[in-house]
């Protein structure tokens, strides 16, 4: 194949924040890439509907929080602007039956079950920091954390049936997955990717602190403006062949022929391309083990954020569900209120086996619960079914389940001839979120940018 028959110098495959941000660092090195992707649309698993007066619900990612620099930086550069999440009160607890109002992170649980939560907390994030971020296969005794689940773990070290039920509660939304589904290596790895459990779940100071102004999706459309006619919609790559210094990128549309290929979809997804040749069988088995996880958001607006008058955040933990997280998610204004449902893992697998017409009665009645009788009559419902899109298969992220790090986590970023590997799922920090996609697209350009003579050339 000839250097004058090139399309681009880097074919992007998928266009969520990796591939935007491949894109652009390539463009910025003086290369010329092509963005593609499948959808209608950019921003992959960030996505978000409007509800008047600039304000969105964010059905896909919606949070931002310290720490995710690379996610800030790129919001700042095309001028978008965050803010903090409702807090203002107390959150609400619902366990076995029982309805406790608490501030901050860790409920007030009785003295026993506070104490075996505290414990919990501190032993996870100590072997978080064991983990080695870079390389969590090369972490000490690494099979043999890798051999069992998290919920092993659970079984073990915790000691009251309460925090046992209650750690499967952020679970459910962290990953779309039960704790007997994760890798308990792949979990300590992604606490220490977020720099610790508090950066994980609290509000203020962790991952949901902020918000954006106008939603994420704003971030995601202003990146692609810049990168102007290098991105190319409605285009899924379904096969890509390697010669010796260019790839035939096929789409059902055209073929293009570049110098190397970006791929920033979740590995699950990336199974789905044909590769000639075809990926060493350790990435072949990465893509075929890791599962995306089963979450949905459910949205319900209501005239005004009513909780607030009652003293209380929106935001709950519930071992009942169908909605196991709340969070108010109304704009920045507070008009109209929004109440955000995360339904995740067990909990997804069952709501979006009713009928649809249940699923939204379901979450209402959770909200009614824990919110009381207005929450029952909504302006406006919608639930995001994030399993049954398929071009993301689920989320919020591809998940490893045991025997998968430890034996195959190396093929994650280890680049197939000229093909690199993007996406959050191969992030060393901020794994599975937002930041961790920059970051990872990042990465990638760096990597091609490191070989722009035999690129350029
Ligand atoms: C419900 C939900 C809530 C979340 N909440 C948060 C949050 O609050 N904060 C946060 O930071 N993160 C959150 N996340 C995670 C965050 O959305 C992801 O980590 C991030 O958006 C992933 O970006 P990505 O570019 O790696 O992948 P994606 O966004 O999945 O992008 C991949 C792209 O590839 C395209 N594609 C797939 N296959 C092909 C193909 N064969 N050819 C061409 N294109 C293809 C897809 O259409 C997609 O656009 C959430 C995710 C979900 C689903």
């Amino acid at each position: 194949m000839e250097a004058a028959r090139l399309d681009a110098d880097v074919a992007v495959v998928g266009a969520g924040f990796a591939g935007l941000a491949a894109a652009r660092e390539l463009a910025a090195g003086g290369l010329e890439p092509l963005l593609l992707d499948a959808r209608d649309r950019v921003g992959g698993r960030v996505f978000d509907r409007p509800i008047g007066d600039g304000a969105v619900m964010e059905l896909g990612a919606g949070f931002v929080g310290p720490g995710q620099d690379r996610m800030l930086a790129l919001t700042e550069a095309v001028g978008v602007e965050t803010f903090q999440t409702h807090t203002g009160g107390r959150n609400l607890l619902e366990s076995g039956g029982r309805y406790i109002r608490y501030r901050g992170t860790i409920p007030r649980l009785r003295p026993l079950a506070l104490l075996d939560a505290g414990q919990t907390m501190f032993r996870l994030d100590r072997l978080a920091r064991r983990v080695e971020r870079e390389e969590p296969w090369r972490t000490r005794r690494a099979e043999e954390l890798d051999g069992q689940t998290f919920s092993d773990w659970i079984e073990r070290h915790v000691r009251t049936k309460q925090v046992r039920g209650l750690l499967a509660v952020p679970c459910k939304t962290l990953w779309g997955a039960e704790p007997d589904e994760l890798s308990f290596l792949y979990t300590g790895a992604y606490v220490r990717a977020a720099g610790g459990l508090n950066r994980l779940l609290d509000t203020p100071g962790g991952a949901q602190e902020s918000r954006f102004v106008g939603g994420p999706h704003l971030v995601a459309r202003r990146v692609a403006a810049e990168l102007g006619d290098r991105v190319r919609l409605e285009s899924a790559v379904v096969r890509i062949e390697q010669a010796e210094h260019t790839a035939r990128v096929r789409t059902p549309r055209r073929d293009l022929i570049v110098r190397r290929v970006i791929v920033a979809v979740p590995p699950p997804l990336a199974a789905q391309i044909e590769f000639e040749p075809p990926p060493p069988p350790p990435r072949a088995e990465l893509c075929r083990l890791m599962r995306m996880g089963a979450l949905m958001k459910c949205f319900a607006v209501y005239p005004e954020p009513f909780w607030r008058e009652d003293g209380l955040t929106g935001e709950a933990l519930s071992d009942r569900g169908p909605a196991t997280i709340t969070f108010d998610t109304s704009p920045p204004s507070g008009s109209p209120g929004v109440l955000l449902g995360f339904v995740g893992g067990g909990e997804a697998r069952a709501l979006s086996a009713r009928p649809e017409a249940e699923r939204g009665a379901a979450v209402i009645e959770g909200f009614a619960r824990l919110f009381g009788e207005r929450a029952r009559r909504p302006d406006e419902w919608v639930i995001q079914d994030w399993p049954s899109e398929p071009w993301s298969g689920g989320g919020p992220v591809a998940y490893m389940p045991p025997g998968t790090m430890a034996r195959v986590g190396p093929a994650l970023r280890k680049p197939h001839g000229l093909v690199h590997w993007a996406g959050t799922e191969t992030a060393t920090r901020w794994t599975g979120y937002m930041d961790g996609a920059v970051r990872s697209g990042e990465r990638a350009a760096a990597e091609v940018l490191a070989t722009a003579g035999s690129v350029s050339g």
